[in-house]
């Protein structure tokens, strides 16, 4: 089972995944293999340095959105699909949905290329459910100014990027009903967190 957390900057889906997983540990502890890109693996985090070296200032976009898939193959090939086969449940922070919200709109790609090129990447490997937590892009980013590490970023990142972004998340969210479940991530976190576990367990148990 691989469930992966989505969502805009300052959705809160990092802290709601590891509330969640500190509760389903107890049910499930054996079963659960949680994990996010680029994976901790010794290729996906030197791809994932190039990316985030604020040297690169000539990374092309294209560039970035190939980098990431080549990070989400090795994560893949190392961690996902071993831990697939071995039936356990697989949570992942962000997965191809973020390359095709954040490169495809947010860097304006296109999509549909982005998609594409993850099909490639991954050879057709699907989430069975996405948890996507969705936020007003102001909230969003009213959030993470109260964190330091996210400032750099802001401060290049529009508030025209993070709409794309999330109008690119409601397109995904709208085209994939099955898939992916959105969660009003704007309602008190005990809420947001309660809403996230019941449908990880429901996915689990089912
Ligand atoms: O998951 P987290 O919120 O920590 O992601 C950090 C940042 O990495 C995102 O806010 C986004 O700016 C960037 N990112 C990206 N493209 C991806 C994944 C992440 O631009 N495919
Ligand atoms: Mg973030």
């Amino acid at each position: 089972l691989l469930i992966t957390f989505e969502g805009p900057d300052g959705a809160g889906k990092t802290t709601v995944l590891s509330a969640i997983v500190k509760q389903l540990t107890q049910d499930y502890g054996s079963r659960l293999v949680v994990t996010r890109e680029p994976g901790g693996n010794q290729i996906s985090e030197a791809i994932r340095h190039i990316i985030l070296d604020p040297k690169n200032t000539e990374m092309d976009v294209r560039t970035e959105a190939l980098l990431y898939a080549a990070a989400r193959r090795q994560h893949i090939n190392e961690t996902i699909a071993p831990a697939l086969a071995a039936n356990q449940v697989v949570l992942c922070d962000r997965f191809v949905d973020s390359s095709v919200a954040y490169q495809g709109a947010g860097r304006e790609i296109g999509e549909d290329a982005v998609y594409e090129m993850n099909q490639f990447a991954t050879d057709g490997l699907t989430p069975d459910l996405t948890l996507y937590f969705d936020v007003p892009s102001e909230v969003g980013l009213a959030r993470t100014r109260t964190r330091e590490k996210a400032v750099d970023r802001l401060d290049a990142e529009a508030l025209s990027f993070h709409q794309r972004v999330r109008a690119s998340y409601l397109r995904l969210a709208q085209a994939n009903p099955e898939r992916i479940r959105t969660i009003d991530a704007t309602q008190p976190l005990a809420t947001v967190i309660a809403e996230a576990d019941q449908l990880v367990r429901r996915a689990i148990t089912q």
